[in-house]
């Protein structure tokens, strides 16, 4: 029989931005609304190095969640060689601040302060070993000779193989993997966990660049191949508790979007779930759902498991959709690559 409701705990989303300012009270709704709790990442304009600053961005945060949600922002550090070992001891013991981020310089938006010579924070990724910190990764190379569809590709072989033999201990999520060789690596080695988006499960570079350009699909790291897509989404409908949701949603204003140069960035959170839904359904594989978008990761990061759940059903006509968000700054775009949407939440 077709299955039409699903009632499911509550998704987290392990990977976030949200900005701040105006943008972050216009985009925080569709993430409090939609997840019990969510990774928020460290890329701001002034990117959250230490501790204090983590701590006053979620208070910012905080401040625009109305007293009668229950949402929990999880933070993050952004890793640049102002971080010391004694931080990292501090964030072991923190109430809300569950990981430290590591972008290559130039990887993506915000990443100027990111890293360029891994050896150098070997002391640092002993400390987060020792005192169980989970280290979360941008897992791309940024050398402009390694062409951009085999960045994440040369960073496992090049980076991520030398962190994992030096520090087999080490708790690693690999954010946002994009492709068959990243489900492989993840598969194979102990320690390590991946988040995979809405994006990268549900378009590929074909869908983003053959029948013109598609600006809203552009994000980083890019689209890979329908061969890659079909493995994400194999790893993410098998139910192994490796794998789990991170949107990866980040918004950028149009206009910033479809622009001679544009950013790399998917608005995702407003659709995220029931997409999601509407995937695995097409895979007969909505016996798993619940542990991608609401087990697997708190498992990872050593949480309980959420209590609150959440009834989504399936209507018998496609559901009227939010398109796009209005800003002081411009229109940001809502991704959703399905002409037809039919799940929709009720409760
Ligand atoms: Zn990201």
């Amino acid at each position: 029989m077709e299955n039409t409701h699903l009632d499911i705990l509550k998704p987290d989303d392990w990977h976030v931005h949200l900005r701040e300012g105006h943008i972050l009270s216009q985009v925080l709704p569709f993430t409090y609304d939609n997840f019990g709790s969510a990774l928020i990442m460290p890329n701001l304009d002034k990117p959250i190095e230490n501790i204090s600053l983590a701590e006053d961005y979620y208070a910012e945060i905080c401040r625009h969640i109305p007293k009668e949600i229950k949402f929990t922002p999880h933070m993050t550090l952004y890793l640049t060689n102002c971080l010391t070992q004694d931080e990292i001891k501090k964030v072991s013991n923190h109430r809300y601040i569950k990981a430290i981020k590591m972008y290559p310089r130039g990887a993506t938006t915000n990443s100027e302060s990111g890293i360029s010579n891994i050896a150098e924070f070997y002391p640092l990724f002993e400390a987060m070993e020792k005192n169980k910190v989970i280290l979360s990764i941008h897992g791309e190379v940024t050398d402009e000779k390694v062409d951009v569809f085999e960045r994440e590709k040369v960073f496992i072989e090049r980076v991520l193989t030398k962190i994992i033999n030096n520090f087999p201990n080490l708790r690693i999520v690999l954010e946002h993997i994009t492709s068959a060789d990243a489900v492989k690596f993840i598969e194979k080695h102990k320690n390590i966990g991946a988040t995979i988006t809405n994006h990268h499960l549900m378009v590929n570079r074909n869908i983003m660049l053959s029948k013109g350009i598609r600006p809203d699909f552009y994000c980083a790291p890019i689209l890979k191949t329908e061969y890659d897509r079909l493995a994400l989404v194999q790893a993410a409908i098998s139910g192994s508790d490796k794998f789990f949701l991170g949107t990866d949603s980040a918004p950028h204003v149009n206009g910033k979007k479809i622009s001679a140069c544009g950013c790399a960035g998917i608005f995702s959170s407003p659709l995220a779930v029931p997409l999601l839904i509407q995937l695995f359904e097409k895979h007969n594989s909505l016996d798993t759902i619940e542990k991608f978008m609401s087990k697997n990761g708190r498992g990872f990061y050593g949480l309980e498991q959420q209590q609150d759940r959440v009834l989504y059903v399936k209507r018998s006509r496609s559901v009227n959709t939010i398109k796009n968000i209005k800003t002081d700054a411009g229109k940001i775009t809502v991704f959703n690559p399905y002409n037809e949407l039919y799940w929709e939440r009720i409760n």
